[in-house]
């Protein structure tokens, strides 16, 4: 999720117009399975870079936050000493305020959507926000190709991630 506003509108060319995107995503959710369980690693890492890059020429996450609004990042350790700090919390009141551990053994928020998560869309705690916040939607990571069940989940709701990953289908 990024905080950086472009002059752009999302979704108002092509397919992405009315969000017709997300239907298209649900139904390749086989073929990006297909495409995922044995790719050209090499090949498809060389490409991301360019491909992220593109996807966010055209996607603006401040009309979007669908990450932060359905979904809760991991808040390690790290991230919870910074954001306290940040917040001048003790940790533990940061912990019981805004945390719960999941079933992994994970903190992430109690409330979707996030309570850093301004009306605005704009995330207020954004140069602070967890590791998790920085490095979604993994569109420059080898986690794209490395976690495909998270990859499928990610394209349902994330455009970014729908994006790349039409584009690497037309680059087979
Ligand atoms: S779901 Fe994807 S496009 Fe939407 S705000 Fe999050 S990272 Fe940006
Ligand atoms: S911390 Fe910020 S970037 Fe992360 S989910 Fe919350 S609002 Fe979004």
């Amino acid at each position: 999720m990024s905080n950086d506003k472009k002059d752009i509108s999302p979704f108002t060319a092509g397919e992405w117009k009315d969000k017709a995107w997300q239907k298209k995503a649900a139904e390749q959710q086989k073929t990006y399975a297909h495409f995922l369980h044995k790719p050209n690693k090499n090949k498809i890492l060389r490409r991301l870079p360019d491909l992220h890059e593109a996807a966010f020429k055209q996607i603006d996450c401040l009309k979007c936050a669908a990450c932060c609004k359905n979904y809760s990042p991991r808040f390690k350790t790290p991230d919870i000493k910074r954001i306290s700090r940040h917040l001048k919390l003790k940790e533990s009141v940061f912990i019981d305020t805004y945390l719960r551990l999941d079933e992994d053994g994970d903190y992430v928020t109690k409330q979707s959507p996030c309570p850093f998560l301004g009306a605005d869309n704009y995330c207020s705690i954004y140069e602070q926000r967890p590791s998790d916040c920085e490095r979604f939607p993994y569109t420059d990571e080898d986690v794209l190709l490395n976690r495909p069940k998270i990859t499928l989940k990610n394209s349902t709701f994330c455009p970014a991630v729908f994006y790349v990953m039409e584009q690497l289908l037309a680059l087979k």
